[in-house]
């Protein structure tokens, strides 16, 4: 060990916790003694990803391994452009639009600086921020949802960046058009505000508004899409941001090129044509949450279900014993702890046969 490592290191960095991820699932089945698991724990898509993407991912030529994939995401960029009626360069593509997070708060944020969010939303934002030394304010969701007045009144000359998870994860409420509309004439340019829309292909709602269609008319607005949620490709890490071009022209200095894969870009650019596939998760979507609506409220647990393929369950134990019970029965959900909800969980909406063994295994342990 190195004799002085602690003087090495900041103090915002001493006093942050690593997030611990969960075990790969066959460590887990041996941990809790289930021979199958329904990973209902990070809002996947139950369906996997369109055929058409599936398809490319096994025609891909392993020798084409050995050479860097374009820096820029080229042709995923030229698609999304001409899909969003938007310049290419306008578009940055990152590795999963958790590193699009850390490119916007690099690019703006100085030490003394601050970020504002929710305390009840993707964590993501919060973090980033303070391990990489600025201060996030964080201020309480009203009614489950992202309070605008709470959030405008938290800002100071040194905030940059205002982020909006919508629709919010985890509790799937939504600003509509003129809600966002009004918030960003207010801000009025002074500060970066992000939308994030990681759910927006799963939102029928009439008024939910697609961020990218603003961008013209905000400068300040930059919106976050990714492939890992409805699209299916999670674990091929890819996500973009979309602004004007000045803005996105600053952000692209804080962005680390090739981070983004060859198989990545390439099943992303077939996912996006392949609106039978959303259209088949979105029924799925439906069916499987009015069922879960009937069986929640027949074993009266309250629930926070509004958009997204994700449901809150609050329970009448804590959230870590109902963890480990539901593990023993091969589900697997996300506890709410460290989303500041405790005794909740959140589950992803998935096959019926999934939603079953979730509601069986919360029945035996209500017991
Ligand atoms: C899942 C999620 C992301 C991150 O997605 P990746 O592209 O997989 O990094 C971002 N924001 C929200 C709200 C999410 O739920």
């Amino acid at each position: 060990m190195i004799a002085r490592l602690e003087e090495l290191v900041p103090s915002y960095i001493k006093s942050f916790d690593a997030y611990i991820p969960s075990k790969p699932d066959p460590e887990l089945q041996k941990l809790f003694g289930c021979d199958r698991l329904y990973r209902l724990n990070n809002n996947e898509n139950p369906l996997g990803p369109s055929p058409a993407a599936q398809e490319i991912l096994q025609r891909f030529s392993p020798p084409r391994a050995a050479v860097y994939p374009s820096g820029d995401s080229y042709y995923l960029r030229e698609r999304l452009a001409a899909t969003h009626g938007l310049h290419p360069d306008q578009i940055l593509v990152g590795n999963g639009a958790n590193e699009v997070i850390t490119f916007v708060i690099k690019a703006f944020c100085e030490a003394g600086d601050n970020i504002i969010t929710a305390d009840k939303t993707f964590a993501v934002y919060e973090w980033v921020a303070i391990f990489s030394g600025y201060e996030a304010r964080l201020t309480p969701l009203k009614d489950f949802a992202f309070d605008d007045q709470a959030m405008l009144e938290r800002i100071d000359s040194r905030t940059k960046i205002l982020f909006v998870c919508n629709p919010n994860n985890p509790t799937g409420t939504y600003w509509n058009r003129d809600k966002l509309c009004r918030f960003l004439d207010r801000v009025d340019g002074r500060q970066i505000v992000v939308v994030d829309e990681a759910y927006f292909e799963y939102v029928e709602k009439e008024d939910f508004p697609d961020g990218i269609s603003l961008i013209d008319r905000y400068p300040n607005l930059v919106v976050f899409r990714t492939f890992s949620k409805m699209y299916g490709l999670a674990g091929l890490r890819i996500g973009y941001l979309a602004g004007q071009l000045d803005v996105v022209n600053i952000i692209r200095r804080a962005c680390v090129v090739y981070s983004v894969n060859t198989l990545a870009q390439e099943a992303a650019l077939l996912a996006l044509e392949d609106k039978d596939h959303i259209n088949r998760t979105r029924r799925l979507m439906r069916e499987e949450k009015g069922y879960l609506r009937r069986e929640l409220t027949r074993l009266g647990l309250p629930f926070v279900m509004h958009e997204g393929n994700y449901v809150m369950i609050k329970l009448p134990m804590s959230d870590t014993l109902a963890y480990r019970r539901l593990m023993g029965r091969g589900v697997m959900v996300r506890t709410m702890t460290g989303f500041r909800f405790p005794n909740y969980i959140r589950i992803s909406i998935a096959r019926h046969e999934a939603m079953e063994a979730l509601v069986k295994g919360l029945e035996a342990i209500l017991l």
